[in-house]
């Protein structure tokens, strides 16, 4: 797609505005928008954003971080690939963008790019990875005092799903609007909580379409007086919502994470990308569950996976192996992170995934046993014995094992990794100082 064709879609759209979106260090989704006066230009050579975005966390605080300060410039450069006309805006469209320097090469902080980059080094052994994101999140009505679920009905219950049912309709209608392709809906275990799960796709097209989805999922709920949050613990006494992310490796239309011969379907590749995920897991979590909010989630016996481990539709395992469908065997082999939530940025969640799995491959290194029950069921000396080490159990110690693990620091580069760890530090610092209805309010409206 060029700019001008683009640009005729806009027409043909009425489009009064095109916004040009970018997800920060801090994970919130955000944007500059171009009017149609100048719009083919923008779209070839984007718009200039301060150089200090990347360092502000998700309560406008700026960090001080080298070269982030209020003297530069980026650009918002559009993949025009991207475009979408939006259905919970009036006359509104959007573009994903890359940050791109002044000389013309991605900044070293852009995550999009990071992402890119792990999809090249994945493509140097003839592989792509496809992923799909499940956003649990929760529909709420505001009261004047606090956010209320719109239903307090049963985990799948057809009952909790009237109440929402309009809203759903439209949103399945936004998304296939957007031609992001639905897969399922349920009213999930948490009071006004749902679920949707969106198709597979190869990785930056996934992480693109899950900042759609998250702005799809809020917008279509502003347009009906609802509120809807993502945040990874919405109140303290409901269930979390997780982002778990289905993740395969492809050669084609070949998924090299199966083999038929293997019990439970996994290849060795799988196996292996699959040990590399879990050897690095602990530093993986502060770049896909990221924020406060995620330690009150990520905690055990809540379906979330709160122990380093695998099993086999274990949903106690952080790296879920799910069975394959009958029939369809070979593209229905994966595995699925939870220890994921909607406050990560996707292309820092996504690239780490890679970078992690990547190093599997190349050690070409082995899972330990399965765990295939409650890993917090196992007594403690057995637990320390083969190694089931509890995950981060704060925002503060994700970042620290991410600041402790050499893979993916070298993933990011000393930029990206300087800046992340500024940005979202700052939050521990923040909201560790505060009381829980800070904390709530926090991330109920921002994720
Ligand atoms: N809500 C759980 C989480 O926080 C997941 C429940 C499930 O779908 O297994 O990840
Ligand atoms: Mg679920």
């Amino acid at each position: 797609m060029t700019a001008r064709d683009v640009a005729v879609r806009a027409d043909e759209a009425d489009l009064r505005l095109v916004r040009f979106l970018w997800c920060g260090n801090d994970g919130t989704v955000r944007a500059k928008a171009s009017a149609r006066h100048g719009l083919e230009g923008r779209l070839e050579t984007g718009i200039g954003l301060t150089v200090a975005m990347q360092a502000m966390n998700s309560l406008d605080q700026l960090q001080p971080v080298e070269g982030m300060g209020p003297v530069g410039e980026v650009r918002l450069v559009p993949d025009l690939d991207t475009f979408r006309i939006l259905p919970y805006a009036p006359n509104t469209g959007a573009v994903l963008t890359d940050h791109i320097a002044l000389d013309g090469d991605p900044a070293p902080v852009c995550q999009r790019s990071f992402l890119k980059r792990m999809e090249s080094m994945l493509a140097k052994r003839g592989l792509v990875l496809r992923a799909s994101f499940e956003n649990e999140f929760s529909l709420a009505t505001w009261d004047g005092v606090e956010y209320v679920p719109v239903d307090s009905g049963l985990c799948f219950s057809t009952i909790s799903m009237t109440p929402s049912q309009d809203y759903v309709d439209a949103l399945v209608a936004a998304l296939d609007a957007q031609e992001i392709v639905l897969e399922q809906y349920y009213a999930e275990l948490g009071h006004g909580q749902q679920e949707i799960s969106t198709g597979h796709a190869p990785a930056l097209q996934a992480a693109d379409e899950q900042l759609l989805v998250r702005e799809t999922i809020r917008g279509v709920a502003a347009q009906q007086g609802l509120v809807a949050s993502l945040a990874p613990k919405p109140w303290p006494e409901n269930a979390g919502n997780g982002g778990h992310v289905h993740f395969s490796l492809w050669d084609g239309t070949r998924n090299r994470f199966h083999d038929s011969a293997a019990p439970d379907s996994l290849s060795a590749e799988a196996r292996s990308f699959i040990a590399g995920v879990l050897a690095h897991l602990p530093g993986l979590c502060g770049l896909a569950a990221p924020s406060f909010n995620s330690y009150h989630r990520i905690v055990p016996q809540y379906w979330a996976g709160a122990f380093v481990c695998w099993g086999h539709d274990n949903r106690e395992a952080p790296v879920r192996v799910a069975s394959v469908f009958r029939g369809l065997e070979e593209a229905s082999t994966n595995a699925e992170l939870k220890a994921c939530d909607a406050s990560c940025n996707p292309y820092l969640a996504v690239g780490g995934l890679i970078a992690a799995g990547l190093d599997g491959l190349a050690r070409e290194l082995e899972p330990p046993e399965p765990v295939e029950v409650d890993p917090a069921t196992i007594p403690d000396d057995e637990r320390a014995r083969r190694g089931i080490v509890r995950l981060p159990a704060t925002q503060a110690e994700a970042l620290d094992a991410l600041e402790g693990d050499p893979v993916l620091m070298a993933a990011l580069g000393p930029t990206l990794a300087e800046s992340y760890l500024a940005v979202r530090r700052s939050e521990w610092t923040a909201y560790a100082a505060a009381d829980e209805p800070f904390e709530q309010r926090g991330h109920f409206l921002k994720y």
